[in-house]
């Protein structure tokens, strides 16, 4: 439901200069509100109050001080004690201490906590989405009991990890990364890069070919007490700066078997069945950046002041920010018919491949537009929407670039692969 706001700056130039007029009480402008649609509404009361629970929590945990973790380029760890007591990892999850929830939950909560930092949404789906979703979907039933229910808790922090400083798109066919079983235990050689939450979390979910059966297998590794296993933080990013991404090398890393991930097929299946629900998760982070930086560079139309107006009052200033809006909605709607499908087990990996290359190419153009609207005020990171304007450019990219998700829809409507083999 919009609300409305008093913006001072705006009132203040277009107050009529007779009397009578000046002696009313200013016409309050409308609050910024992404969701023009009003799709939240279609969640059930207790789940509603989930989200603007996570709402509460961003707008006066995260928000105050995300800007500063950005510009350092470190995670604020100051906020985990509070961030435990929500309860939200593991959502969308039935039992093993996870909170459950609705796939439209889910995805509304990664929207949320994009709409006001794309890091911190991304912290969160790599651990509730990513690790936890590898061991729910490809665990044994000992494993999920063992595992889940202390990540759910956040008292074990996990990552996942695929991509390899050599090999990126090329995952399902040209993992160099290796497992070697030998007994009981089994040997991991090889490195792995961009993996995020690995230069501090204590589960990596290791993804590897076995060098026996030439297929890849999903291994938990408790990197803090595994000898042989490192990480180097990853310096230097322009985007997502919040999350702490690391090179890992294990050098004759052994894990024993009861972790390595049996309860699917012990194929690059078990991977991308994973992926197919984190892409879509993507997509509704991407949508929450979105909204962040409209929200940011609406507020800030109508308070800027140029030529004596504020420059929200300029046709030219009100088209960008219908584009931005229209494109929101677009990706909204499309997400809202994504989670039926979920719901209903239909949703196909084509379909969230989709949904990842629509939303992601349609956030580069809505944040460019919120950047162009800041005039030089959009490449400062106190203004808010700097951030979402750099951080996209990541999302862009990760859980498969806009290329893969191309071909996988390609394939998906015309029967041809136009995959390199
Ligand atoms: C911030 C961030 C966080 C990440 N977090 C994780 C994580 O937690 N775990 C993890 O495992 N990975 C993670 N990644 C890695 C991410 O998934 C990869 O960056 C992504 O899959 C692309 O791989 P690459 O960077 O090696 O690019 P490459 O595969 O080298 O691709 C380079 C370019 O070539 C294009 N290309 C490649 N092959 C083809 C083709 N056949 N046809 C057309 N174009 C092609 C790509 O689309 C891209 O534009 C993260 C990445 C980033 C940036």
């Amino acid at each position: 439901m919009p609300t409305t706001t008093t913006a001072s700056a705006a009132t203040k130039t277009t107050a009529a200069p007779a009397a009578a007029k000046s002696a009313k009480q200013p016409k309050p402008l409308p609050k910024p509100n992404s969701d023009f649609y009003e799709f939240a509404a279609d969640l059930a009361a207790e789940e509603l109050a989930i989200v603007k629970k996570a709402r509460d929590y961003l707008e006066t945990k995260v928000q105050p001080i995300i800007n500063k973790y950005w510009i350092e380029d470190s995670f604020p760890f100051e906020l985990l004690p509070s961030f435990k007591e929500l309860k939200l990892a593991g959502v969308g999850k039935q039992g093993y201490g996870c909170p459950g929830g609705s796939p439209l939950l889910v995805g509304l909560l990664a929207m949320e906590m994009a709409r006001t930092d794309a890091s911190f949404a991304t912290f969160f789906g790599v651990h509730s989405g990513l690790a936890m979703d590898s061991i729910y979907l490809n665990g044994t039933e000992e494993q999920k009991q063992k595992w889940l229910p202390q990540m759910a808790r956040m008292e074990k922090i996990g990552c996942f990890g695929l991509t390899e400083p050599l090999v990126g798109s090329g995952t399902a066919g040209g993992m160099t990364t290796t497992a070697k079983r030998d007994g009981d235990t089994w040997i991991l050689n090889g490195q792995k890069r961009w993996i995020g939450n690995a230069p501090w979390c204590d589960i990596s979910i290791i993804w590897a070919r076995d060098v026996a059966d030439n297929q890849v297998k999903g291994f938990i590794v408790e990197n803090k007490t595994t000898p042989g296993f490192s990480v180097e933080k990853m310096e230097g990013k322009i985007a997502l700066k919040v999350v702490q991404n690391g090179q890992i090398t294990m050098k004759d890393c052994r894990v024993p078997d009861a972790n390595r991930l049996s309860g699917g097929q012990g194929t690059f299946r078990d991977t991308a069945l994973v992926l197919r629900g984190t892409r879509h998760l993507a997509s509704w982070e991407i949508t929450g950046t979105q909204m962040g930086a409209y929200e940011n560079a609406l507020k800030y139309a109508q308070e800027r002041l140029q030529f004596g107006r504020p420059i929200g009052s300029f046709q030219l200033v009100q088209e960008l920010l219908a584009k931005m809006l229209g494109n929101i909605v677009a990706c909204q709607c499309m997400l809202v018919r994504t989670v039926h499908l979920e719901a209903q087990g239909k949703l196909t990996d084509s379909h969230a491949a989709l949904a990842k290359a629509f939303t992601t190419s349609k956030a580069r153009e809505t944040v460019s537009w919120a950047r162009e609207s800041l005039g030089g005020n959009g490449i400062l990171v106190d203004y808010n929407v700097a951030r979402f304007f750099a951080d996209t450019e990541a999302i862009y990219s990760y859980e498969g670039t806009y290329q893969m998700q191309t071909l996988i829809v390609g394939k998906a409507i015309t029967g041809f692969s136009a995959f390199v083999h």
